[in-house]
């Protein structure tokens, strides 16, 4: 086995957290880390009081049937955050979802993703702390095909 390219480490963003950083010096377009958690259906998101608009959520939209929750001990994904100036990238075929760097990474520097929050939502709950140079103050996406959708509650009731 190949030695992990992250670590988990207090995060210099999220300062009452963890996130997870490059163990070594990473290359734009490198598979970092599985997004992993419970496949669950569109009716299950529905049906569940765990997916409302109250906290950040971990949930994701594999295709028009089923939902990934990655809210679970296991998935070490789920430490990274969000940046406005992100250096990962959540990517996903099939089923499967997955963390690329989208910028070559130093050693020690934090991993961060667009965690893709609307700006249509409530979206000054979720202040940003990242500091770079672009930061908008608030989490929320810029563009990214495979999001956290925690509208999706919402969503599924104006299309029925
Ligand atoms: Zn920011």
């Amino acid at each position: 086995m190949h030695m992990k390219l992250y670590r988990i480490n207090k995060s210099n963003i999220d300062r009452k957290g963890n996130g997870l950083c490059a163990a070594k010096n990473i290359k734009a377009g490198t598979r970092i880390i599985d997004y992993v958690g419970n496949i669950i259906t569109k009716k299950q998101t529905e049906n569940s009081d765990k997916f409302d608009n109250a906290k950040p959520i971990y949930l994701f939209n594999l295709n028009s049937r089923y939902d990934l929750d990655g809210d679970v001990s296991w998935n070490t994904a789920r430490l990274i955050n969000h940046s406005c100036s992100n250096n990962c990238e959540y990517e996903g075929k099939g089923l499967k979802l997955w963390i690329n760097s989208i910028k070559d990474i130093k050693k020690d520097e934090e991993l961060t993703c667009d965690y893709g929050f609307g700006y249509d939502s409530d979206y000054k709950q979720f202040p940003c702390k990242c500091k770079s140079k672009n930061c908008c103050g608030y989490i929320v996406r810029t563009e990214s095909r495979w999001r956290i959708n925690k509208k999706f509650k919402k969503n599924l009731r104006i299309s029925r």
